[in-house]
């Protein structure tokens, strides 16, 4: 019975293995293996002299990276990874690797990313990548457990959409049949169609699509959003619900992925304190303008370079909150008390944004307004309106992105490592 490379110990007698040929090392008389499996590597010693013809001809065979076979005695020795090795009766290639390889899996020789990606599932063999891919699945786990222990209900809301969310240039044209759709950029207006249904608390994690022109370390054409909305509340109820998330999914990575933190060489991570700072949007254009020696006006987006000088200066996650409403969307909820700043939010790593997210405007008319005042048709956002007619309960929420949570967790320089299958302007293989 084949057990996880991890199991065996050199208190195990005999064990059966089956991995990868990390490495192979011929020294004559004896030859040396490093098996790999997801749990670990080990020692596999082979002294030629002692061993039948059988396995003989399938050391020759046993190519790197090619899946291996291997039963035998486990004896301990200091110097092998683990403190063991196995010396095989049996070692048999069940199937053989092809050389030479797209991609050196030992890492002896830095490829480009371009290169990883293109020979991904090689690339994902390795150790320190197959570790992003763990806290990832443990980060979206917590995601769900949280919002599960919170009362949330989880939704999924189409991805083929005849509506932009917010107008803009960002869509994927797509051909349906006779019309005209799109792939959808957020499921924003679907999110916020189930609080007039009376779900009261929803989440959804799933793609969305950004027709982002630009090659940049942190966008991505697909993207895994993290979207939640929620009755009755207003933008600071969302908001500390925000923080409690992104401590608890520091928390629990530190707590259940100790080993692929140590394979990352980043050790515990440092949790964020809560409550995050709260920055006004004007005190954020004013700190950026004096890092930077360029003044925003106001009513002007962050661009990358002053977020990344307010980033610096705040040194931990923190919101900017009241912006002017001319630069949020139309469902973004102006103060009663001066209209011109809405109830919206961004959180912010000092790296970059995370998520943005506010009260929305639950009152149709006013809705409407907004949608005009962005220079948008509400005949095109019919279906969306319908249930601002019909009792919309007051509503806040937030979009997060899943891959720049992992992202900046793990300190990844490029957001494509974030991400299996990474889709971009030039990538759309593997
Ligand atoms: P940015 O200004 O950084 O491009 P955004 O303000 O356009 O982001 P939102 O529409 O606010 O993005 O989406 C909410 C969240 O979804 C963002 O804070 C981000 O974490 C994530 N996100 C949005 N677009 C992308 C993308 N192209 N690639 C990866 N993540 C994204
Ligand atoms: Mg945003």
């Amino acid at each position: 019975m084949r057990i996880p490379i991890r199991d065996v110990t050199p208190e195990t007698k005999t064990a059966e293995i089956l991995g990868w040929v990390h490495e192979v090392r011929d020294l004559g008389g004896l030859t040396f293996f490093l098996i790999r499996d997801r749990t670990g590597i080990l020692q596999v010693t082979v002294p030629k002299k002692k061993v039948g013809e059988q396995v003989l001809s399938a050391l020759r065979d046993a190519s790197r990276e090619s899946l291996v076979r291997v039963r035998g005695n486990v004896k301990a020795i200091e110097k092998a990874p683990g403190g063991r090795e196995l010396v095989p009766d049996e070692f048999e290639v069940v199937c053989r690797s092809e050389s030479p390889l797209p991609l050196d899996v030992v890492e002896k020789v830095p490829a480009e990313l371009d290169t990883r990606l293109d020979a991904r599932f090689l690339d994902a063999r390795r150790p320190r990548v197959a570790a992003v891919f763990q806290v990832r699945s443990v980060a979206l786990q917590t995601v769900s457990e949280f919002l599960y222990a919170h009362g949330f209900v989880n939704i999924s809301t189409p991805k083929i959409v005849a509506a932009a969310t917010e107008g803009g240039t960002e869509l994927f044209p797509i051909a349906y049949f006779e019309k005209e759709a799109f792939l959808n950029q957020s499921p924003q207006l679907y999110k916020q169609m189930m609080m007039g249904a009376g779900f009261e608390k929803v989440f959804e994690i799933g793609p969305i699509f950004r027709a982002e022109e630009h090659n940049t370390t942190k966008h991505l054409n697909e993207a895994t959003s993290i979207d939640i909305e929620v009755s009755f509340a207003d933008h600071h109820a969302v908001m500390e619900l925000l923080e409690e998330l992104i401590v608890a999914v520091y928390r629990e990575v530190n707590e259940r992925c100790t080993s692929a933190l140590e394979g990352l060489e980043i050790g515990a991570l440092p949790v964020p304190k809560t409550p995050f700072p709260r920055l006004q949007y004007t005190e954020a254009i004013r700190m950026a303008a004096e890092a930077t020696g360029e003044p925003i006006a106001y009513g002007d987006d962050i661009g990358t370079t002053a977020e990344k000088a307010i980033g610096e200066l705040m040194g931990e996650h923190y919101f900017i909150v009241d912006w002017p409403t001319e630069i949020k969307p139309y469902y973004a909820m102006p103060y009663e008390d001066n209209p011109t700043v809405c109830k919206a939010f961004d959180l912010m790593h000092p790296r970059m944004e995370l998520s943005s997210g506010a009260q929305r405007v639950h009152q149709h008319d006013l809705l409407v307004r907004q949608i005009q005042a962005k220079g948008l048709n509400p005949d095109n956002f019919e279906f969306y309106l319908e249930p601002f007619r019909y009792g919309m309960p007051p509503h806040a929420g937030w979009g997060l992105g899943a891959e720049r949570l992992i992202m900046t967790m793990l300190s990844l320089g490029n957001i494509r490592e974030a991400v299996l299958f990474p889709r971009d302007r030039h990538r759309l293989t593997p």
